[in-house]
């Protein structure tokens, strides 16, 4: 019997109460296995560890995770302390310290759901993003001079290196060679980045002929976002760069649904480190601490742990009791039109589990 050791760290907002939700439905579908369990260790970091210590989590915490076999995240973000400091002092930190360089979002519009795509006759969406995790845009380099004067002026500098982009690309030519329609759309803005983005579509043209099988397009990433509400089915596996693909998954997210149901996982492929699975949403204070929280983001982000630890079967098992609730409006959380509780989401999915023992 494998036992997987995984850490929780549920952070902030909703986060805390998603978390132990998820937590609570993977010890539910390990008690009808025979041949996997799970050891959980729970590390209170965020919001809270923050007022208390000065920074979102220890100087060692990356090495109280680095032996985990996953790490299933749930938010960082509070209302009294500035997002750059929530986001670098926990999250991001984890990916960099964890070189969780790609950021893979799938969409698909689940049973039930009635997002606005479905509304326009398309149901057959199926995408994934492949987002570059590590650098581009939000690699951190730039500064800010003469503040408070008149010729104050600030950069934000988009810094994409030759290596980061081959491993992001191949990954993501890889995962399309993997899914059945073999089907890879790049996107860029080469026409009006001249540098970082035209070495982005060289990589490219050389890492697709590795992969022959797989078709491969360019889009625009304005064109894209007009290309996902229109013509849905012609996308499948999307690869972008870190702020790009931030903006398109959301808009994927909204598409299909609800924010409160997409996840997301941090992946290092070469597998050096643990990977982190999050729901998108995130701290979500308006609803914070009253059980409204829809589980479901949390829920789908441990199947794609599951999926990466290698318990395909298993992730498949919680996909489909995931979608026995989202199939049914009376287990619907507020964000999607109902009254159900987190408290119910969660039983009902613990109950099929156990029903399918
Ligand atoms: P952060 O600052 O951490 O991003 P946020 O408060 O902006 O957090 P979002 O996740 O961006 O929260 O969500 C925006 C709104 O969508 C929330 O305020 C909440 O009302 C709703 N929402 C988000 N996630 C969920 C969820 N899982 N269940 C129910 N409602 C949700
Ligand atoms: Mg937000």
């Amino acid at each position: 019997m494998k036992t997987y050791n995984i850490a929780t760290v549920p952070g902030d907002g909703i986060g805390k109460e998603v978390v132990p939700a998820a937590q609570q439905v993977l010890e539910a579908l390990a008690a009808s296995s025979s041949t996997f369990g799970f050891e959980f260790e729970r590390f209170d970091w965020g919001g809270d560890y923050y007022r208390e210590h000065g920074v979102m989590m220890p100087e060692d915490g990356l090495n109280a995770l680095r032996g985990k076999d996953a790490i299933l995240f749930g938010s960082a973000g509070d209302p009294d302390i500035p997002d750059h400091i929530t986001l670098w002092g926990l999250r991001l930190k984890i990916c960099q310290g964890f070189d969780q360089y790609a950021n893979v979002r799938p969409t698909r519009i689940l049973p039930g759901i009635d997002g606005p795509l479905k509304r326009c006759g398309a149901d057959d969406l199926n995408w994934v993003i492949v987002r570059e995790n590590s650098e581009g845009e939000y690699s951190g380099v730039g500064g800010r001079v003469h503040q408070g004067h008149p010729i104050e002026a600030a950069t934000d500098l988009s810094m994409m290196t030759r290596a980061g982009v081959e491993r992001i690309m191949r990954f993501a030519f890889k995962l399309a060679q993997s899914r059945p329609r073999k089907l890879l759309t790049v996107i860029t803005k080469s026409n009006a980045q001249r540098h970082a983005m035209v070495m982005w579509d060289e990589i490219a043209v050389q890492v697709s002929r590795e992969f022959p099988d797989v078709t491969w397009d360019k889009e625009l990433v304005d064109a894209s976002t007009a290309r996902m509400i229109n013509s849905p089915a012609s996308l499948d596996t999307i690869v972008a760069t870190n702020l790009h693909a931030d903006i398109l998954s959301d808009l994927a997210a909204a598409l299909a649904g609800s924010l409160g149901i997409a996840p997301t996982a941090n992946i290092d492929p070469e597998r050096r480190y643990p990977s982190m699975f999050e729901p998108i949403h995130g701290s979500a204070f308006d609803i914070m601490g009253k059980g409204l929280a829809n589980p479901v983001g949390a829920f789908w982000s441990a199947a794609l742990m599951l999926e990466h630890l290698g318990e395909s079967e298993a992730a498949a098992q919680l996909m489909k009791a995931v979608e026995s609730v989202t199939a049914n409006p009376g287990l619907h959380t507020g964000d999607l039109g109902g009254t159900a509780k987190t408290a119910d989401v969660t039983a009902a999915v613990c109950q099929f589990l156990a029903g399918a023992k």
